[in-house]
């Protein structure tokens, strides 16, 4: 997919605030510091669409692009800031729970896993409960860049390991670095062919 436009449309706090608009979301979430905003800015091809910043906990609100004037990238609030491990909806922004449980329009949630670290209790937990919201996910694994291919691959064969003890089905994968753009053309091969099947449905 090429990306001819991508701008800013609105900050939302709260679900009520979302657009109106029942364009296909494509949504994007990862504990705090995984590299989020770093991909959306890869992904869309402009280098400050989604603030980058070195400060966890910083981005609160549902961040909505309108992507080629057809689909909205949705840059959800992190989660992971939060002492207890146990990711029920109150350990992350209220916001976010409702969004994914409630938002009608959601085609796909992009959750980011940092490729460098061994499975992570949060991100599992978060998988769980997306799994009973019945939300379509996929799995990227970030910052690829930052180590050997085969020790990504080797945290990613662990982790999706870890996932075979709960889940039956395995959900697809990339890997992406925002440093060498790994990845970009597979998320957006992605996201085309997606938005491809809902127009044939
Ligand atoms: P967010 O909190 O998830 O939005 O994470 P950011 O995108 O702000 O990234 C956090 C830090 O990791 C920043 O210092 C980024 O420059 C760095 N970073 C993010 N993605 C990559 C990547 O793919 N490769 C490298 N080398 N650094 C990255």
């Amino acid at each position: 997919m090429k990306i001819k436009s991508a701008v800013f449309d609105l900050s939302a706090p709260d679900l009520k605030s979302c657009p109106a608009s029942a364009l296909p979301e494509f949504a994007f979430i990862g504990r705090s510091n995984v590299g989020k905003s770093s991909l959306i800015n890869m992904l869309s091809g402009q280098r400050e669409l989604a603030k980058v910043s070195d400060m966890p906990g910083k981005t609160k609100l549902i961040n909505f692009f309108l992507i080629n004037d057809s689909w909205h990238l949705v840059d959800l609030p992190g989660y992971g800031y939060a002492k207890a491990a146990k990711a029920d909806r109150n350990e992350f922004n209220k916001a976010v729970g409702d969004y994914l449980e409630k938002r009608r329009n959601v085609s796909c949630v992009f959750v980011l896993i940092d490729s460098r670290i061994p499975p992570q209790q949060i991100d599992l937990e978060f998988l769980d409960w997306l799994g009973d919201c019945s939300v379509p996910f996929v799995l990227v694994f970030t910052k690829t860049d930052k180590q050997s291919a085969s020790a990504s691959q080797q945290n990613i064969e662990l982790f999706k390991k870890t996932m075979s003890e709960s889940w039956d089905e395995l959900p697809d994968t990339f890997i992406s670095s925002s440093k060498t753009k790994a990845g970009r053309s597979e998320i957006l091969g992605f996201i085309q062919q997606n938005l491809e099947n809902q127009n044939r449905a």
